[in-house]
Parts: C-alpha cells; sequence; structure tokens
C-alpha cells in the first residue's frame, strides 16, 4: 500500500529506530533501560501498524527478526537450525485467536498441547558429538549465535557426557539465574558500586556472555532444556510428540522442567496458565509466562514457521503486577565497601506474593532522574519479579509539604567523608575504618592475589572482628597466639600457625599490600605498575593526580581514586602503622619484576583465539612476567601458545619441535588463578 500516509510513514521508522535500540541494550549489552512490558508495547504498536499497512514491513523490521547480534570478541556459531523466537499473547483471547489458527491449519485433525513454565532467562543451543558435549552457543540473531561452550561447560547441571551416546543431538534450552543468586549478584554489585543487573535474565546473559569463564563459573547459572534443534541417531526411534521429546531428554540426563502439562484443549491451557499466574511468585526462579506448544512434532511440521517464530506455539505472557503506595521515607545504608545505597521506605503493600515494605533506589541519579520525594504516591513493581522497584511517581498525586532527598556529606556508620568520583552513580565513605566497610576489607586483605594468609578465611576474620581483637588491617600484625586461644574453635596449634601466617605475609611484594588496600579500582595490574613506577609507598602516598595520570596504564578513574583514598587521614595512618609493623614497602626488597615467574626471558608466539584471554590481555601477561611475545616462530621461540583455530604456526613449532602449550598450561605456567578479576 504505497498510499500511506506519510505520518504513518514516520511513525514506523521511529518506532524501528527504538526497538532496535532497546534491542542493542537488551540484547547485547543485556542492560535494559525500559521495562519489558513497555517494550511489548511498543512492538505491539509497530505491529498493529505493519498489520494495516503490509507493504511497510521490511525484512529488517524488528517485527521479522530475532534477538540481537554476537557480542564482540565471541566467536560465533551458525546454528543448524535457525532457533527463533515466539510470538506472544496477551490475554486469554489472544490464546483463543490462536488456537483458532491452529486449528484451521491441522483441519479437522484432533491435536493437544503441551504447556509449560516460560522460563525468563536466555536460550542456548547445546550441541552432543557421541553423546559428548562439543559445542553451546546463544541464539544470537537466530541464525548465528555466540560461542560459548568454554562458559556454558563451568554450568554443573550440564552434562559433559549424555547417560547415552545419541550420535548428533543439538538441545535447546533456557539458561537462567536463581532469585536468589541474582539478589546476591546485585547486593555485590551495588556495594562495589558497579550497575546492577534489572533482571534475572539479563544477569544470565551477562553472566554467560563474559570472556572470562572464571566469571561465569561463579554466577550459579542453571539450565531447564526444553525441544531439540537436530537429532540424527540411527538407533533410536525419534520422539513423536513434545512431550516424548522432554521424556527423551530427561533420560539423556539433561534438566527439563516437570512442570509441565499435556492440555486436551484451550480452556485446559488456560486453567494451567492461571494456576502459575497465581503461583509463579513459589518458584525459585523466575517465569514471565506460559509456553503453549502443540504436542505432535509432525504436526508441528505442517504449521511451520514464519521467519520470527513457529507458527505451533506460543508465549502466553503474565501481565506486569504493579501496586500503589506512599514513600514515608528515603533512607541510606552502608554496604561492604562503602557504596551508600538509598532505599525507600513504602507504605507496606501486597505486591506479587509478598509485603513490600522497601524498594531499592539504587543511587541519587535515579531518585533525581525518577523525582521521588518522601511524601509521593508512586507505582511499585518487581523488577525480574523478585526486587521491589519503583516505576514512577504518580506526580498528580503529589501532596503538599513532600521532601526531597539529598545524599548525606558524612557516612552515618563512621563519620569520613562521603565522595562521589565522577562519571560514578555510586556515593562511597572514604573512611578506611568505617564498621560497615572492616568486615569484607579484611577478608579481601587476607585473600589469595593479596596479602595470601592462610588460614584467615571469612569464619576467622568474623571471629577477629566481633571479638573486638581486630578494628582494622594493622591490628592483625599484633595479634599474639594467646590471644587467639580465648576465641572459640582456636588450639594453642591453630594460634600459633595463624599468627605465624599473618607475620610471614608481611614479606609479600609491595604491589600486593598496595592491591590488598583495596583502593578502587586498583586491581592486581594496577597495584603492579604503581609499585613498579613509585617503588616506595610513601612515594605514592604523595602522588598527584597528574602524575598518577602521567603513567600510561593508569587512567583518570584510578588516578582519583588513589589520590582520594590517600587523602583520607584515616587511611594514611593505616598505611603509617602497617609501616611500623614492618611490612615491606619498597621494591627493592623484591625480585626484578617479573624475575621469579617462569615466564622471564622467554619468547612466545601466540596463535589462534584464546577462550579466557584477549590476545592482546595474554601479551601484557607475558611481558608483565618478564618475557616477550614475537610474531613469528623460528628456533629461538622458546613456547607457542595454541588458541581454537590456530594457524600455520604450529605446524612451524611441530617442525622447529618448539614447545607448543594449550591455554591451560600456558595459565599455569604463569601462575594465573583463575579467580576471575
Ligand atoms: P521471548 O522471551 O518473549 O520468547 C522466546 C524465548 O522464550 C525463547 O527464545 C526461549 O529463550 C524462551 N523460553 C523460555 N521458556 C521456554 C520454553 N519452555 N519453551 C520454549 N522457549 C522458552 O522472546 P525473545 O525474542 O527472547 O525476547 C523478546 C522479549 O524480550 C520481549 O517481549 C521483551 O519482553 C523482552 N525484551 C525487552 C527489551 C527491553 O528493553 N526491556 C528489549 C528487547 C526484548
Amino acid at each position: 500500500m504505497s498510499g500511506a500516509p506519510e505520518e504513518v510513514r514516520r511513525k514506523i521508522a521511529s518506532l524501528r529506530r527504538e526497538i532496535e535500540r532497546h534491542d542493542y541494550l537488551y540484547y547485547v549489552l543485556d542492560a535494559p533501560v525500559i521495562s519489558d512490558a513497555e517494550y511489548d508495547r511498543l512492538m505491539a504498536e509497530l505491529q498493529r501498524l505493519e498489520r494495516q499497512y503490509p507493504s511497510l514491513i521490511t525484512p529488517d523490521s524488528p517485527t521479522q527478526r530475532v534477538g540481537g547480534k554476537p557480542r564482540e570478541g565471541f566467536a560465533t556459531v551458525r546454528h543448524a537450525e535457525p532457533m527463533l523466537s515466539l510470538a506472544n499473547a496477551f490475554g486469554e483471547e489472544e490464546l483463543r485467536e490462536f488456537d483458532h489458527r491452529v486449528r484451521n491449519a491441522l483441519g479437522s485433525n484432533a491435536y493437544e498441547y503441551v504447556v509449560e513454565l516460560k522460563i525468563d532467562g536466555l536460550a542456548v543451543a547445546l550441541t552432543y558429538q557421541d553423546g559428548l558435549f562439543v559445542r553451546g552457543a546463544t541464539r544470537g540473531d537466530g541464525e548465528t549465535g555466540e560461542d560459548i561452550t568454554a562458559n556454558l561447560k563451568t554450568v554443573r547441571s550440564i552434562p559433559l557426557r549424555l547417560r547415552e551416546p545419541v550420535h548428533l543431538l543439538e538441545v535447546r534450552g533456557e539458561m537462567y539465574m536463581p532469585k536468589e543468586a541474582f539478589l546476591k549478584l546485585n547486593r555485590q554489585r551495588e556495594e562495589r558500586g558497579e550497575a546492577t543487573f534489572a533482571n534475572p535474565r539479563n544477569a544470565a546473559a551477562g553472566s554467560l556472555r563474559q570472556l572470562d569463564p572464571g566469571i561465569t563459573a561463579q554466577r550459579h547459572l542453571n539450565i531447564f532444556v526444553y525441544g531439540i534443534g537436530v537429532l540424527e541417531d540411527p538407533v533410536r526411534p525419534s520422539p513423536a510428540t513434545h512431550q516424548e521429546v522432554l521424556r527423551f531428554l530427561q533420560r539423556l540426563g539433561l534438566r527439563i522442567n516437570e512442570h509441565y502439562q499435556v492440555c486436551r484443549n484451550m480452556d485446559e491451557v488456560i486453567s494451567y496458565c492461571r494456576i502459575w499466574e497465581e503461583k509463579k511468585a513459589e518458584l525459585p526462579y523466575t517465569i514471565d509466562g506460559m509456553v503453549i506448544k502443540v504436542n505432535s512434532l509432525a504436526q508441528q511440521s505442517t504449521l511451520g514457521a514464519t521467519m520470527k517464530s513457529p507458527r505451533w506455539a506460543i508465549a502466553y505472557k503474565f501481565p506486569a503486577e504493579e501496586a500503589e503506595t506512599v514513600v514515608r521515607d528515603i533512607v541510606v545504608s552502608v554496604g561492604r565497601t562503602g557504596v551508600i545505597t538509598p532505599t525507600a521506605v513504602l507504605e507496606p503493600v501486597f505486591l506479587a506474593g509478598s509485603t513490600v515494605s522497601r524498594a531499592t533506589l539504587h543511587n541519587e541519579d535515579i531518585i533525581r532522574e525518577k523525582d521521588v520525594r518522601i511524601g509521593d504516591r508512586v507505582i511499585v513493581h518487581k523488577a525480574g519479579d523478585v526486587i521491589p522497584e519503583i516505576v514512577k511517581v504518580l506526580k498528580e498525586k503529589r501532596p503538599p509539604g513532600t521532601r526531597q532527598f539529598s545524599m548525606p556529606a558524612k557516612c552515618p556508620a563512621c563519620g569520613a567523608d562521603v565522595v562521589r568520583a565522577t562519571g560514578e552513580s555510586a556515593y562511597r565513605c572514604t573512611g578506611a575504618s568505617c564498621p560497615a566497610q572492616l568486615l569484607e576489607g579484611l577478608i579481601h586483605f587476607a585473600s589469595r592475589g593479596a596479602m595470601d594468609i592462610t588460614g584467615l578465611g571469612p569464619a576467622v576474620v568474623r571471629q577477629l572482628v566481633e571479638s573486638g581483637l581486630v578494628k582494622d588491617v594493622a591490628d592483625l600484625y599484633r595479634l599474639n597466639p594467646e590471644q587467639l586461644t580465648g576465641l572459640e574453635r582456636f588450639a594453642a596449634k591453630s594460634a600459633r600457625n595463624l599468627v605465624e601466617a599473618i607475620q610471614a605475609s608481611k614479606k609479600r611484594p609491595l604491589h600486593r599490600l598496595i592491591y590488598a588496600l583495596g583502593i578502587r579500582h586498583v586491581g592486581e595490574r594496577a597495584a603492579r605498575i604503581l609499585a613498579e613506577r613509585f617503588g616506595d609507598i610513601h612515594r605514592i602516598m604523595n602522588a598527584t593526580y597528574e602524575e598518577l595520570i602521567a603513567i600510561p596504564e593508569v587512567g583518570h578513574k584510578i588516578a582519583e581514586s588513589v589520590v582520594n583514598f590517600m587523602r583520607e587521614r584515616q587511611n594514611r595512618e593505616l598505611i603509617r602503622r602497617l609501616v611500623e609493623h614492618g611490612l615491606n614497602v619498597t621494591v627493592e626488597a623484591v625480585a626484578r619484576p617479573g624475575g621469579d615467574s617462569a615466564l622471564a626471558g622467554k619468547t612466545f608466539v601466540l596463535t589462534g583465539t584464546l577462550s579466557a584471554l584477549k590476545r592482546d590481555e595474554a601479551k601484557e601477561l607475558i611481558e608483565k612476567r618478564g618475557g616477550k611475545v614475537v610474531s613469528s616462530v623460528s628456533k629461538h621461540t622458546d613456547y607457542v601458545v595454541v588458541g581454537e583455530n590456530p594457524g600455520s604456526k604450529l605446524e612451524k613449532a611441530a617442525k622447529l619441535g618448539v614447545p607448543v602449550l594449550d591455554e591451560k598450561e600456558f595459565l599455569k605456567l604463569a601462575g594465573v588463578k583463575e579467580d576471575g578479576d
């Protein structure tokens, strides 16, 4: 219909642009800025206009496409069979329309449905060859996904070997993050001043699409499989129904969700959907609806698929649950790393299975942006079904006398200055002895990459703090075995061992101490650079922003953070006491950089794609450890490090007899622990 009004064309173009922007934020960055319900409204509007003016539909319209592009840094995988999305039904009426379409297409034949939970995660394809897990991929744009094999291998519920050696099987399923793990992860991120994930789905996607599988491994991801992409097996009879597929997958040792039901008609489907709409809050993971699938696989193929979704299935989306209430107060709490988080205290209201009396406000920017004031009437919902959040303020109902919130200038726990680093949304307490931060600070100080104090784990740290023996990290060095034997679980020997371990840590190189102090943004690498550049902790204490920023590897964030940290009186005092206790605070006492590493003085060639490290990260690691990287293999090469799809360098290495290391061996040689930092 070329005669579509100009206004409609413009509207369609602007909706597409907007949806594409949200797709990018959601699928590529895992950081949506609008709720799914709002997104669905935009999409429904675009679909409505395109239905009205079909000539305006283009193949690249978001209504015709699946998902997003692969994230940079990942190898891509072409799916043997496209991985499609699902059409949506919002309400009973749309479910009945779907049923009519199915009935019309299947003629007079009887059919039944299987109704499953719609797990709010992200779709993955797992390929098993002769029973062995060989590849895992994200859905991506449906045709091509990201190769996340190494990351998926860290997920315990994904079997690396099937119980039966099926010749070729590609299963599809949903990776998700349980509610508990999501809450915990966001709490941690909030404390570190990092952006929180909007919902468990984005958290799962963000955790899975990590270049470092070590991070994925820490994120408690899980899977439910729900379908087959490819099955080639001369021995076993192929399943004939979706229900048989589920049973087959379960028999192979794959994890299916047992809350499903075979329904003979749409009425049964609807009542099963209603049951879970009521009970969804009881589940330990989030679901955003139900998926209804025609049971017979033969009928599924009769129905076929559009470019975007199968015609034999539909997603019934639960309506977003919201409630209206009043903000009674806005209070702040100090997290373990000093981040000050504002929380709204609400007039208690029942919402999605529980009474809500607090809602996180994340940070001051969000309060300003939403213009939330004490006394306001607001709409709350549960982000990803779990975290109560203020959706918006009902400004038209704003009563007189509401109060604006402002961040305290001093930490409510210790009185030190509260600062906000430029470019960051979090405010933090700068006090090193702040009780709220002490515990975590000590745990970090004693941890492996830091001062590496054997026997000083979280439980012992807690004991030391609770008993009042330790009020900051310098107090550790004053401890004697007699004080410890007074504590529960400490015998004379363990007390002596701990004190010895603490004393031994005094000799750690300077860069470890700098890292152990827990200065924001100063990770192990930055600590090493600072130690090498300044050579003495006193010089770092007195370094100016200009001196710091002049170091090529030091950026604005690190420079600013070091200056802020070292400016705080409490921190300077703490360092003074550490010096007094005899800790090593200069570089002289340490072997030359990299000199103690097995990589020192060695020449490396890198080939192929490494999974845990990028090429330049590997190079940097080698150089840090005193080795060097060259581009071609010769008899002077000490090692060739091979990743996936290596080039001709590997052959050359074999010819010249140069030792070849795979990534694991290389990391081991470099002494890297896979802790994801
Ligand atoms: P979808 O999530 O609505 O449905 C399709 C997916 O459901 C499948 O790919 C699969 O991953 C999953 N699924 C879960 N359980 C399943 C089961 N039992 N059987 C089969 N599949 C199951 O579609 P989508 O294309 O992944 O995403 C579109 C939706 O994502 C939108 O409706 C919106 O809610 C959300 N979104 C939000 C934003 C935003 O900015 N907030 C942006 C883009 C997309």
